[in-house]
């Protein structure tokens, strides 16, 4: 509203600047014409007049002031119209009818003394200088006894009062892709909203099945989704939700309402509480405030009797020290008259068992669920199904993307990422006349390699086989762990086993430490500085995929 206010206001000035020429024009054609301006200076409402400008107490005061003023020098300006001066500097915008008092001050005394002169004898001519003896002059013979109408003056620049800024419309249509190529791409980008979600199928049934029936019982619970990235959980939730909307708006189940936060957008974990209860009742309050208000509409029974479902996705972030947000999220659905159901979607598997670590565990009774990462066939079949019959993919090219993901991560942003990459190059690549002018091995091997040649892939490639065993046994120790944050103590345990099925010499502690150094001074790991020795903490400074990449491709 603020922001509405505030270009308003800077829309009226530019509008009142831009037409200032042209109104000093009509100024001379028609003979009172800036008198209709008076009005709207007078109006204390007029969003030509922000607030801020003119004194709290006084606003009516200060505007008739300036009313008065700006007859008087109106007045004195028109006189001097009459002798033939330039009226610019003289005949004021809108804008300059607003201002205040003091800058019309500064202006009189910096004229000229030939001005000055002119002005003396104006007045002594008037009579007076108080603003009423001029505007009784004025009144007589300048000013119209009614106030013009707007239609009177068309010229006179007006602001609507309410509007609302809009974006011009589309001259031209969107550009249809020229090609399959293009098409292809548009159709893979990861923000293109897939018309189906293949091997998602078992998954969509769970989350529809256990929100469904909440829905119909009038019941509460929480659904606890994890797995890597990529794997399709927020895709998946979304539609599941879509279709309970529509089933709902067909009256085949009860209207819900349904909300949704992400971790990722929080600055701080407590805002939580301030997004959820903006988005359930419309309130802002304090993270405090809100925390207190939502369990106290927890703890009594729902208003309206309608169910809310919130999802939470991202849920790893809103981690706290005493994690009293992440209980909180469990804890409230298991209120018996809450009608709160919650779905939280994280990468972390065993999350709830961390929470409720000096907790009951069994009270919040979660539904689990886990989506595994796609195999290569599946991976294959998403593509195929995203790019929905467009032919731009040669089959063996689809099968070393889906293969080469699969084998990493199964990550299905990042197979769509690379094949994107794909047709780009495709079509950026010099024209072959032995080429189907589909995208092949050769361009999918070049966005594979652009994807993964980062500095950090050749430090890998090129670090010795010490330091490349100790970045897996940090993988094998994350994906254990369910954390991407671990310590050295931890990894080095993982690291001697490795040592063992590798069929190398197991290292000390001392030479494990100087190892995991080494790592950390390439900025492959980031280590704890203040806390030195096996205790440090060790993450990751690039992603697993890099890692395994640069690991395999030997
Ligand atoms: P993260 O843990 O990083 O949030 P996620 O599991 O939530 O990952 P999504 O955001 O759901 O992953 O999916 C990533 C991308 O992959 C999206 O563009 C989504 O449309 C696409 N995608 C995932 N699974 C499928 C599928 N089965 N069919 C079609 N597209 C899919
Ligand atoms: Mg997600």
């Amino acid at each position: 509203m603020s922001c509405l206010k505030s270009h308003q206001i800077s829309l009226s000035f530019s509008v009142s600047r831009a037409t200032t020429p042209s109104r000093r024009k009509d100024l001379k054609a028609i003979k009172e014409p800036s008198l209709g301006v008076l009005p709207e200076v007078d109006n204390e409402n007029s969003p030509m007049l922000p607030t801020a400008m003119t004194p709290r107490s006084s606003k009516r005061k200060s505007a008739q002031l300036v009313s008065s003023r700006i007859r008087r020098q109106l007045g004195t300006q028109l006189d001097f119209n009459s002798d033939g001066e330039d009226d610019e500097e003289f005949l004021p915008s809108k804008k300059e009818l607003q201002s205040s008092s003091e800058d019309e001050e500064e202006e009189e005394k910096v004229d000229s003394d030939e001005e000055v002169a002119v002005k003396k004898s104006k007045r002594g001519a008037s009579g007076s200088r108080t603003p009423r003896s001029t505007q009784k002059t004025r009144s007589s013979t300048r000013t119209p006894r009614k106030t013009p109408s707007k239609k009177t003056t068309p010229n006179t620049p007006r602001t609507p009062r309410h509007i609302t800024p809009s974006i011009p419309s589309r001259s031209l249509p969107a550009r249809q892709p020229a090609n399959v190529l293009e098409e292809a791409s548009t159709r893979l980008h990861v923000s293109a909203v897939p018309d189906s979600l293949p091997c998602r199928e078992q998954e969509f049934q769970d989350v529809y099945s256990f929100v469904e029936s909440k829905i119909m019982d009038g019941t509460g619970g929480c659904m606890y989704i994890s797995g890597v990235p990529g794997t399709g959980k927020t895709a998946t939730v979304h539609e599941v939700m879509r279709c309970l909307q529509h089933a709902s708006d067909m009256d085949e189940i009860p209207p819900f309402h349904f909300i949704e936060i992400n971790g990722m957008k929080m600055t701080d974990p407590h805002q939580a509480y301030v997004q959820i209860l903006q988005k359930m009742t419309g309130q802002k309050a304090t993270a405090d405030h809100a925390a207190a208000l939502l369990e106290k509409r927890f703890s009594s029974p729902a208003p309206r009797k309608e169910t809310t479902v919130l999802l939470v996705d991202e849920l790893d972030l809103l981690w706290t020290r005493k994690q009293n947000v992440m209980y909180n999220l469990f804890d409230w659905p298991t209120r018996r008259h809450a009608r709160l159901v919650v779905l939280t979607i994280a990468n972390t598997m065993d999350l709830p068992e961390r929470i409720m670590i000096n907790r009951v565990a069994s009270r919040l009774g979660l539904t689990r669920m886990s989506f595994q990462p796609y195999s290569f066939k599946q991976l294959q079949q998403i593509i195929m199904s995203r790019l929905n019959k467009v032919k731009a993919f040669e089959e063996d090219a689809l099968q070393l993307v889906s293969r080469k993901v699969a084998a990493l991560s199964g990550d299905a942003r990042r197979c769509l990422d690379i094949c994107r990459r794909a047709t780009e190059i495709c079509e950026h690549s010099a024209p072959n006349p032995s080429s189907t002018g589909l995208v092949g091995m050769t361009h999918v091997m070049e966005a594979l390699n652009e994807m993964f040649s980062s500095a950090y892939v050749t430090a890998i490639k090129c670090a010795s086989v010490q330091e490349q065993l100790f970045l897996r046994a940090v993988i094998a120790e994350f994906r254990r762990l369910g954390l991407e944050e671990s310590t050295f103590q931890q990894v080095f345990v993982q690291h001697q086993a490795l040592c063992r099925v590798e069929g190398l010499q197991p290292i000390t502690v001392l030479e494990g430490l100087a190892v995991c150094q080494r790592l950390g001074a390439c900025r492959l790991l980031l280590l704890e500085p203040s806390r030195l020795g096996v205790q440090q903490r060790v993450r990751l400074n690039v992603s697993q995929d890099d890692i395994l990449y640069a690991l395999k491709a030997d």
